[in-house]
């Protein structure tokens, strides 16, 4: 298993060619004191430890963050063995792929031995070909400014593809031929939509033309795979960036094609310049919840198919209704799972409420939003505070107005109500005792008729609500069995009793 002297001087002379030593490196990049533990029981070991990738480039940003990633000359069962006795747990899950994960005094590592092809696709057979040298692995990353390291205890700087330079003047740049590299993984395509956003990166020369040349090669990559980097680029602190380029390489007409469509609805009245270069404004101006961006990202993906002109001109009517099942049928396709896929949905449906409180909002309209947001309550109003991208400022400041006074209305009724769980006047044993009917679709029917009026009128006193009971009763052909005054049979409790 161990590598022969030849092998370690070998790469040892091969890395030293790219080496730079970086006064101060060690407190630039502020790694936590597991790091440097860990790297000295590898030394101890004969074997190499560097950070890598990501970790490497943020440490250099200052934003360390998230999981260590480094990589190593050792096979994962060697630095499972070198692990074991110090970190706190260790995991194997990753092993496949040469990764063994551990945890140290609430220091996430993963240490992954070197390799040089990767198909992430076949994860139940995964192909890895392990590398015996740092060059090598450090060639089949993605991009330039993931392709440096630091090899640890000793800090020498490893940077053979120039990621620092392009870091400095923000340039996404391939360590290799863009479309090789493109074509190799197609998921790098959509990485880079993620780290231009997310690093504020300009393409390199060709880089853009790659993209648009292998685009179509994104149908190998999984569903899984694409909704990972997606919610990545989205969750980033400025996503149009990335999501421009999504859309003018093309590239997401392979994953989402109703986002490019929203460029052609012109919107001359509302002065949306299009809707695309709304709704990605919408996007930069919610807040990174991933949630949240689907919903800004989605809310007007029904209005391509909704557009009318009439004497009035462009309307796009139901637009919410529409987009809601697209949004729906779009993050099922993309595998999200069911709860956010459900909020989405309900956060596209419900973002035009709003503007139909035009003249004020009465109780029952302001209950209904309510219950009808339910634990979203907070996240449609931001969503509904984003929407307004308009030029005009006394437009925004009127609807910035209307959205406090809504706000304000909210906490008003919430002091007097419990908006949370409004329930009507009677429960499910009052309403059958006093109509004298068994559990069934019939008590839900009344209950909810009930909870109408409770949303309508707020709190009104049980006989009034007996008596609504029973005119509803008659109605359908039903006589009840107790008194409006008393409820079900003279005591108001369950007829059995
Ligand atoms: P983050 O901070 O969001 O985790 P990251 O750069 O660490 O960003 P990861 O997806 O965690 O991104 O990947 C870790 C490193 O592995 C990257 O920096 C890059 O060097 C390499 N990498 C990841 N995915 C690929 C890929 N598809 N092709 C080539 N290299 C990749
Ligand atoms: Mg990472």
């Amino acid at each position: 298993m161990a590598k022969s002297r030849k092998g370690v001087r070998r790469e040892a002379a091969e890395a030293e060619g790219h080496v730079v030593i970086i006064p101060g490196l060690q407190d630039l990049l502020g790694l936590p004191r597991a790091a440097l533990e860990l790297a000295e029981r590898f030394r101890s070991r004969r074997r190499s430890l560097y950070l890598v990738g990501g970790s490497v480039r943020d440490a250099l940003l200052g934003r360390l963050h998230g999981d260590l990633d480094f990589a190593t000359d050792a096979r994962p069962e060697e630095t499972a063995e070198i692990l074991r006795g110090w970190a706190d747990s260790i995991w194997h899950t990753g092993a496949a792929f040469g990764t063994i994960s551990a945890s140290k005094d609430g220091t996430r590592m993963e240490i992954t031995t070197f390799r040089k092809e990767v198909y992430p696709e076949q994860d139940r057979h995964p192909h890895v070909t392990f590398a015996d040298d740092i060059l090598t692995d450090l060639e089949r990353r993605d991009f330039t400014v993931n392709a440096m390291a630091v090899r640890l205890p000793e800090m020498d700087f490893l940077d053979p593809f120039g990621g620092l330079a392009d870091l400095a003047r923000k340039l996404l740049r391939t360590p290799l031929d863009p479309a090789r590299t493109f074509a190799e993984d197609p998921l790098r395509m959509l990485r880079a939509a993620r780290f231009l956003s997310s690093l504020e990166l300009t393409p390199a020369p060709g880089l853009t033309e790659a993209v648009r040349a292998e685009r179509k090669r994104l149908a190998i990559v999984s569903a899984e795979r694409i909704r990972d980097e997606l919610s990545r680029l989205l969750v980033s602190e400025r996503p149009s960036r990335g999501l421009w380029f999504l859309v003018e390489t093309g590239l997401a007409e392979e994953f989402m094609p109703e986002l490019p469509s929203l460029a052609l609805e012109q919107d001359p009245v509302h002065r949306h310049k299009d809707v695309l270069r709304h709704t990605l404004a919408v996007v930069d101006k919610t807040p990174p919840d991933l949630v949240l961006r689907l919903a800004a990202l989605l809310h007007d993906i029904g209005k391509p198919k909704t557009r009318a002109f009439g004497p009035e001109g462009v309307s796009f009517h139901h637009h919410e209704v529409v987009g809601a099942r697209m949004a729906e049928e779009r993050l099922r396709a993309l595998r999200y799972p069911t709860e956010v896929i459900e909020d989405v949905r309900k956060l596209v449906f419900l973002h035009m409420r709003f503007h139909t409180f035009r003249f004020g909002w009465s109780d029952s309209a302001v209950r209904r939003y309510v219950r009808d947001a339910g634990p979203l309550l907070e996240k449609l109003n931001l969503l509904v505070r984003a929407d307004c991208t308009t030029r005009n400022p006394a437009r925004a400041r009127e609807l910035a107005r209307n959205m406090d006074l809504l706000e304000e209305r909210i906490r008003q009724l919430k002091e007097k109500e419990d908006l949370a769980r409004l329930r009507p006047a009677l429960n499910g044993h009052e309403i059958m005792a006093f109509l004298g009917i068994p559990p069934g679709p019939l008590v839900g029917e009344a209950w909810r008729m009930l909870l109408e009026v409770r949303i309508e009128r707020g709190e009104i006193p049980k006989e009034e609500a007996y008596r609504i009971l029973a005119e509803w009763a008659r109605e359908r052909g039903l006589e009840p069995k107790g008194s409006p005054d008393t409820g079900g049979e003279g005591s108001g409790k369950a007829e059995d009793s």
